[in-house]
């Protein structure tokens, strides 16, 4: 089974997280040098196909990630795009709400920064927070939460059948790997910097997390949207595997560069 489907959620299935190893590498026939080495290989391959959908111009394309603190966003951002062209694609990232957004519907921020023809948008953090931290912290009261699923599956339906392909990753980490990455945070004066005294308060809440992770993945996993379970504790495997991924869809996307004006052919410039 290729990487594509064995971290694809079925739309319905019901996730548990606790089987789902988030240590394994066993998609890939190969040690970490060459798992680097490859998702390199991809990433020419996402260059180029990042040109190709610029300049077609047509396809829209929303890639969300989610994580757990120190769960690997960033790296992905950075590792998996490296080198594509910074004009056709963005980083939409989701903070706590400003009172300005607060005042609006929880999905409002969210449809602002939705990919527009020939663009690759990524969510770093997105409106699944709204089921999320949200929940997790009782900010707006379980009913409201609750409808949320439902009203989420129908905006990414309604983005999809207006031209959008949507991927969703959840890079799956475990608790003992958190505390290597926060305390490594802690130990580094370069990295300090991204440790906030809440990612305690944060940690301390983890069965709360992974409970609400596990109604998202089993609840909002859509043929047009679909969730992918990402082992994350190898970050190489997580880059290679989420590249893979990215890789075969952008090239069933079936893209052309749009025809030239006629009569170019043989023309030598002066
Ligand atoms: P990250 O942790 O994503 O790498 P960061 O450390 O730069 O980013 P944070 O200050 O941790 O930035 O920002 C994200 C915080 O905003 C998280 O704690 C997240 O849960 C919170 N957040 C995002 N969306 C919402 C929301 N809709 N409601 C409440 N809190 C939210
Ligand atoms: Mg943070």
């Amino acid at each position: 089974m290729n990487a594509y489907e064995r971290y694809r959620v079925q739309p319905g299935r019901r996730i548990e997280l606790g089987d789902w190893n988030p240590a394994e590498t066993a998609a890939f026939d190969g040690d970490k040098k060459a798992g680097q080495d490859a998702t390199k290989e991809l990433n020419k391959r996402l260059e180029s196909l990042q040109e190709l959908l610029y300049a077609e111009g047509k396809h829209k394309v929303l890639i969300v990630l989610q994580a757990m603190d120190t769960g690997g966003k960033d790296g992905v951002i950075r590792h998996v795009f490296d080198g594509v062209n910074p004009q056709g694609v963005k980083v939409a990232s989701f903070k706590r709400p400003t009172p300005e957004e607060l005042a609006h519907d929880y999905l409002w921020r969210v449809h602002q920064q939705t990919p527009g023809r020939g663009e690759i948008v990524i969510f770093n953090r997105s409106h699944y927070e709204d089921v999320l931290v949200v929940r997790v912290h009782n900010l707006v009261a379980q009913e409201v939460w609750g409808r949320r699923y439902e009203q989420i599956n129908a905006f990414e339906q309604q983005l999809a059948e207006e031209g959008t392909t949507i991927l969703k990753f959840y890079l799956h980490i475990d608790k003992d790997e958190q505390k290597e990455r926060l305390q490594a945070r802690l130990d580094d004066p370069e990295k300090r910097w991204k440790f906030a005294a809440g990612d305690l308060d944060e940690r301390a809440r983890w069965p709360a997390y992974q409970t609400a992770y596990e109604a998202v993945l089993s609840r909002t996993s859509t043929l047009h949207a679909p969730w992918h379970i990402i082992p994350a504790n190898h970050k190489w495997y997580r880059d290679l595997i989420i590249s893979q991924i990215l890789v075969n869809t952008l090239e069933g996307l079936d893209m052309r560069y749009p025809q030239a004006e006629e009569g170019l052919e043989g023309l030598v410039i002066e």
